[in-house]
């Protein structure tokens, strides 16, 4: 598996039929969303058609989310000086030191942050005891500090793929560390994996929230299923954390192209920003890089008459920073994702599959001293 991971920086991307200088363009730039764009409007500077480029787009995708779901590159992978150095463009660094920095950075922009310890599918139950314990010390840490900072967690690192209860037991004991403190690191965010844990995650949240207030979860526009479940949690007033989704998933759970992915993702935020939902007390997280999706929404809530602060954008570190100052400069509640550990290799390769061009920083610091 290794070698069709280094066998992509040599792929031709985004496009095989693209010159060397069209690619290098699309590469150097990092603007591979206008040139799609400025292919659609059939302008002869860019010989290839947008359907081209989105196939090969998708095909790299696909390749580079099989390559997180890869065991043997998991274990490979992270020890190439290369990707580690390209990753930290991603990742402020392993330590809890280093997410703690960062967060203190952002904070002095007026952003907060969300912090969260790499790791997933945990089986062990001794491991996932000691995942919780590091949260609890990732929430004590953020309290002496008094940074404006949250923690995001995944179920399956919390033991979901051994035991649901045991899950839960772990779930509720960050619930009530992070209730123990008054402002900072009062909250708990609950990760969306795969589709087949929705049923399980939602299920799990649904039971801590019910004693515990301070616990939230993420939903994935790329589900059918979306719509549905977000109606359930509008109804409970719940905390809700939108994104598109980042995982492969078949055709008949999620949508396939890009463009129906945004129309749920805004027609989903419309929910959570609705009337109703504003009187139900729900917080509402988007979690978006997509700038043109975020100006729409924020056009369409202001017509609505909602407060800018009523508004949250969440973005991952080290990803669209201008925008991040933007919206908190503007008035809106900016958070920033910023993860740490040692077990980055498959959540940074879903990064890479989220824009094939990222490729780009993997090959230059292949070549870096
Ligand atoms: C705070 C936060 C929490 C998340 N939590 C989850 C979760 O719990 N479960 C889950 O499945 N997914 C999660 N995601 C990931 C999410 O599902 C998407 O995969 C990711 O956000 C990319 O989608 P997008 O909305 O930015 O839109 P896209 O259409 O993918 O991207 C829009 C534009 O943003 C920029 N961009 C997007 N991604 C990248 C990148 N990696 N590198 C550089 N530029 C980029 C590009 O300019 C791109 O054109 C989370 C994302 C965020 C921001």
């Amino acid at each position: 598996m290794l070698p069709a991971a280094i066998a992509t920086l040599n792929m031709p991307f985004p496009g095989a039929g693209m010159t060397c200088a069209a690619q290098s363009d699309t590469l150097l730039s990092g603007v591979a969303e206008n040139r799609q764009a400025r292919a659609s409007n059939n302008d002869s500077r860019f010989p290839i058609s947008r359907q081209s480029v989105v196939c090969q787009m998708s095909w790299a995708r696909r390749i580079l989310v099989q390559a997180s779901e890869s065991a043997w590159l998991r274990d490979h992978g992270p020890r190439l000086r290369f990707v580690q150095r390209a990753s930290r463009r991603f990742l402020p660094g392993e330590r809890l030191e280093d997410a703690l920095a960062a967060a203190r950075r952002l904070a002095g922009n007026g952003i907060t942050s969300l912090i969260t310890h790499l790791g997933e599918n945990v089986r062990d139950r001794a491991e996932a005891a000691a995942v919780t314990r590091e949260y609890v010390g990732i929430l004590e840490s953020i309290r002496a500090a008094t940074l404006p900072a949250e923690i995001s967690i995944k179920l399956t690192q919390l033991g979901l793929d051994n035991d649901r209860n045991f899950c839960f037991a772990n779930l509720v004991t960050l619930i009530e560390a992070a209730a123990g403190s008054n402002a900072a690191a009062n909250f708990v965010w609950i990760d969306m994996e795969q589709s087949a844990y929705v049923d399980a995650t939602l299920d799990l949240h649904r039971r801590a929230r019910e004693a515990h207030p301070n616990v939230g979860v993420c939903v994935q526009a790329y589900l059918r299923r979306t719509a549905a479940d977000l109606e359930s949690l509008v109804a409970m007033g719940a905390s809700v954390r939108l994104v598109k989704g980042a995982y492969s998933e078949p055709r008949h759970v999620a949508f396939e192209k890009k463009s129906e992915v945004d129309e749920n993702f805004f027609r989903l935020a419309q929910s959570l920003l609705s009337a109703e939902a504003r009187r139900a007390g729900v917080r509402a997280v988007l979690g978006t890089h997509d700038t043109g999706l975020i100006a729409r929404i924020s056009a369409w809530a202001k017509s609505q008459g909602v407060e800018k602060d009523r508004l949250e954008f969440a973005m991952l570190y080290g990803i669209q920073r201008a925008e991040q100052l933007r919206l908190a400069r503007e008035g809106y509640r900016s958070c920033v994702l910023v993860s740490y550990g040692s077990y980055w290799f498959p959540w940074y390769m879903r990064r890479l599959a989220e824009r094939p061009a990222n490729l780009w920083f993997i090959g230059r610091n292949l070549f870096a001293k």
